[in-house]
């Protein structure tokens, strides 16, 4: 049981506007925003975060959309924060998404699904670790 998770409001959401509404829910949702920030990112560091994922058929897509434009990152902390995370944004798919969660509310599909969420405690620190530097966490604690 881990009390961080990271959470990225992507480039399709930020778009469309939606970057408030999300933040919201975040709130509304008990998690304290540890550290927060606007970027742009290359596409080396989408290659590099979702390096997991390389060699699968939506990779090059994938990383293409998520340098594309702005996206904000967040280091998220509540009790069980990987797993209610999840629960907040709700299945991958947004037609999959059950009603209420952000996915289901703002995606637009399966690529564009509006925000990402780390799927356990260890890659919720490496995550974390890729976007914010220490002085960034530690000054907010
Ligand atoms: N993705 C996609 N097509 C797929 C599966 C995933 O475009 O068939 C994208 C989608 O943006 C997803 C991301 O790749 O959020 C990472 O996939 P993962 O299976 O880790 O889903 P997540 O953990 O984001 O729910
Ligand atoms: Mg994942």
């Amino acid at each position: 049981m881990s009390n961080l998770t990271f959470a990225i409001i992507k480039p399709d959401a930020v778009k469309n506007g939606d970057t408030g509404k999300i933040y919201d829910r975040i709130i509304s949702a008990e998690f304290k925003v540890l550290s927060a920030k606007l970027i742009n990112m290359t596409l080396a560091q989408a290659q590099g975060f979702y390096g997991v994922h390389a060699g699968k058929p939506f990779y090059d897509e994938l990383t293409e959309f998520m340098s594309s434009s702005q996206s904000m990152v967040l280091a998220l902390e509540k009790d069980n924060a990987v797993s209610a995370w999840r629960e907040t944004i709700g299945a991958t798919n947004p037609k999959e998404a059950d009603a209420g969660t952000i996915r289901h509310d703002f995606a637009t599909s399966i690529g564009e699904n509006a925000v990402h969420g780390s799927d356990s405690d260890e890659n919720a620190r490496k995550e974390i670790g890729f976007f914010f530097s220490e002085a960034e966490l530690i000054s907010n604690q």
